[in-house]
């Protein structure tokens, strides 16, 4: 089949033979959409109204303050923490669910930076790629201006040069926002290790999305996204990973009452917790990690059918499908593709190029019901970006079929250039 341009029936036959295809019933997918966003906020597990409304209603409305205890609400972190752990390749009681990415990063970052002017004090630099994602880049300007360190970044082909012996840690996003472009983290991470530099991975587009093994590639550090793959709903609370050799050598500089030893003592001194309980800060939004619990459980779900591996395949043959539709059938409408052909070097995303009109064409293909989203380039060396994000716990073989004919007939109508689709909200 791959050899010809699948067909609709070819895809609603390899539907029917998905032997993942029963996960997609745990998702609330409005009728008439293909989500091809999941990458920025994933979809509604179908469990999350009733459990979060019985944790407003029954846990909060009538335990009330008692359900810090008899509902497990101080336990949460943890507990959903250990859900995360499984699909990042990290061991239970590594990993806490809390705060945001950036605040999580800034913490970690902080961390990692005490431990290398402990160990290797005449370190200077931060590492990074220029296209990394944002706030990424800013937490770790502002944390190079307090704490007197140069944050260099570069593009992806010079990380492996740029990790010289005045480098104490090198901040990288495993699997890249805008291209989907992914990172060997366990071969960067070794690299690094070589020249006595720590790494800081940022797993927001990779956790629950291809397979990471943060034990098994010696990472140092971990930060990710809860509202993305792992479907946890708008602002879903983030996750945190620090290796264990890592965790009880010095304080994060957010250092509140929920990373201390003995909270409920109220002692007026900060004794850290041990492990990474001392990562936590504050109270936590307990409602929004209610949520992020039903999202973590279509992994579970999962787990019988292959877990992880199997939902790689599937995302690979996903893709690899958008790609060669593109290829195919989208010729000669000016479209190149960012990402990466070789899938080791894939995540579970198709970005497209187009000199002009991405983000009309982004808007044309929402009014259709086709929802990926635009990341706006540089004007130089990265271009403008149509995005597409293929999850495969709930889209399909004939979803990405009836995506790319459905951008065959935005091109071909030229609908895309009405006045109406150029019009920029507020959130691309
Ligand atoms: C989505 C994303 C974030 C989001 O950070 P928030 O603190 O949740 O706003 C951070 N980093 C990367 C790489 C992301 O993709």
């Amino acid at each position: 089949m791959m050899n010809l341009t699948p067909t609709l029936q070819d895809c609603e036959l390899l539907d029917a033979q998905d032997p993942l295809r029963a996960l997609r019933d745990q998702f609330d997918l409005p009728p008439g959409v293909i989500y091809l966003d999941g990458n920025s906020l994933g979809v509604l597990p179908k469990t999350a109204p009733a459990r979060v409304a019985h944790a407003v209603t029954h846990e909060w409305g009538t335990d009330l303050i008692k359900s810090w205890n008899t509902a497990g609400w101080f336990t949460l972190p943890q507990r959903v923490g250990d859900k995360i752990a499984h699909v990042i390749g990290a061991q239970p009681g590594e990993v806490i669910a809390a705060d945001s990415t950036s605040i999580n990063l800034f913490k970690v970052l902080a961390a990692a930076l005490h431990i290398a002017a402990a160990d290797h004090p005449h370190k200077t630099k931060i590492v990074s790629e220029r296209s990394n994602f944002p706030t990424d880049l800013y937490i770790a300007e502002a944390l190079c201006k307090e704490r007197g360190y140069t944050l260099q970044l570069v593009e992806a082909d010079e990380i492996a040069a740029a990790m010289q012996a005045d480098v104490a840690v090198l901040m990288l996003t495993h699997v890249n926002y805008r291209t989907g472009a992914m990172h060997d983290m366990q071969a960067l991470t070794a690299q690094a290790h070589a020249q006595s530099i720590l790494t800081v991975w940022d797993l927001a587009h990779s956790a629950g999305a291809v397979p990471v093994d943060l034990n098994g590639s010696g990472a140092d550090f971990a930060v990710g996204c809860g509202y993305k793959y792992l479907n946890g709903g708008p602002g879903a609370p983030a996750f945190v990973w620090v290796h264990p050799q890592h965790t009880d050598r010095f304080w994060q500089p957010l250092a509140g009452w929920w990373g201390h030893a003995a909270p409920f003592a109220f002692t007026p001194d900060y004794q850290p917790a041990q492990g990474i309980t001392r990562y936590q800060c504050g109270t936590q939004p307990i409602l929004s990690l209610t949520a992020l619990d039903c999202g973590l459980d279509a992994f579970l779900a999962a787990e019988s059918l292959g877990g992880m591996a199997a939902l790689r395949q599937k995302s690979l043959a996903l893709t690899g499908l958008f790609m060669q539709l593109v290829r195919t059938r989208l010729h000669g409408h000016g479209f190149g593709i960012a990402t990466p052909a070789e899938e080791a070097l894939r995540g579970s995303q198709v970005s497209l190029t187009r000199a002009a009109g991405a983000y009309a064409i982004v808007q044309a293909l929402i009014a259709r019901g086709v929802i990926g989203d635009f990341r706006a380039g540089d004007g130089g060396q990265h271009p403008d970006i149509l995005r597409f994000g293929f999850t495969p716990l709930y889209v399909g073989y004939a979803d990405v079929w009836n995506a790319a004919d459905q951008l065959c007939q935005v091109m071909a109508s030229g609908e895309w250039q009405d006045a109406r689709f150029t019009q920029k909200h507020a959130v691309t």
